[in-house]
């Protein structure tokens, strides 16, 4: 099953200052997210299908590369997404589960939807608070959020991952409570609409990475997890990034793995190896 890589860039609440904004955003547009549209790239299969018949050596054209996004802190958001020339998608960190309202300090989809977003990012390990300083969702809220998302005709980047302790008891504990963090949104994962990040919460910003064979092993159980609850055509299709001190030193052999899909990269989204770890995918 040919499933389009995709690398998100998340920002978090960074950088301090506008000026430093302004690079970071050159460095999404260095990312070659070029693909050809659907129409074309059947011509270039028809083409490639026609020139071994007659035996021609033929370098298929199939310039279906990466999907790239990026998640700017909520205040910069407006600020980036004019400033993005690329394919990118600005996909903000967060959105309320409920709509406009009376409900200070958050932001709804029909907002984003309005400044023209596509796509907002729910379940980051930050967000979910279990370990943080805050605790703000659980997977009901989640579920809730999703579903407004999904409502809106929007896509979703959607966060799972254990922490520490959960890793250290084994895969079958890992996948246990993945099954628990997925177990309200299985009939909501369409793949054209969602993307699942995998994140180990013990590598998010710790320089601790997972091997690829363990990263491998997990993006696998979540996909045998997708098949029993949701269906195997959804677990064949979805794509599964991996986040957890992803740089451009390590995607390329993470990314050799048959179930892993891509990544969410937190602090080297921050440097300029972002565009490296693109393209070690792409
Ligand atoms: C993240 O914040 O989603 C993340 C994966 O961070 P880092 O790459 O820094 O571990």
């Amino acid at each position: 099953m040919g499933r389009r890589p995709v690398v998100g860039g998340n920002w978090k609440c960074n950088p301090d200052s506008v000026s430093k904004l302004d690079d970071l955003i050159k460095n999404i547009n260095a990312c070659d997210t070029s693909r050809l549209d659907e129409e074309k790239r059947n011509q270039h299969r028809l083409l490639a299908v026609r020139a071994e018949r007659h035996k021609f050596m033929f370098v298929a054209l199939f310039f279906c590369r990466c999907d790239v996004y990026v998640c700017p802190s909520t205040l910069h958001v407006p600020y980036v997404v004019p400033k993005i020339k690329n394919k990118a998608l600005v996909t903000p960190q967060d959105c309320n589960p409920k709509g406009c309202g009376a409900f200070t300090g958050s932001m709804a989809v029909a907002q984003m939807k309005d400044l023209k977003m596509k796509q907002v990012m729910i379940g980051h390990s930050e967000r979910r608070g279990e370990f943080g300083i805050f605790k703000m969702d659980d997977d009901a809220t989640l579920a809730a959020k999703l579903k407004c998302v999904l409502d809106a005709g929007m896509s979703c980047v959607y966060c799972i991952g254990e922490p520490k302790e959960v890793r250290e008891k084994g895969l079958s504990a890992t996948l246990a409570l993945m099954d628990v963090q997925l177990k309200q949104v299985y009939s909501m994962l369409d793949p054209a609409k969602v993307v699942l990040a995998y994140e180990p919460v013990w590598a998010i910003g710790t320089g601790l990475t997972a091997t690829p064979e363990d990263a491998q092993a997990t993006h696998k159980g979540i996909r045998d997890l997708i098949a029993k609850n949701a269906s195997p055509a959804v677990a064949a299709a979805i794509r599964i990034q991996y986040g957890g001190s992803a740089n451009a030193k390590n995607a390329p052999e993470l990314s050799a793995q048959p179930d892993i899909d891509g990544f969410l990269v937190g602090g080297a989204s921050l440097k300029p190896e972002f565009v490296d770890i693109v393209k070690a995918i792409s």
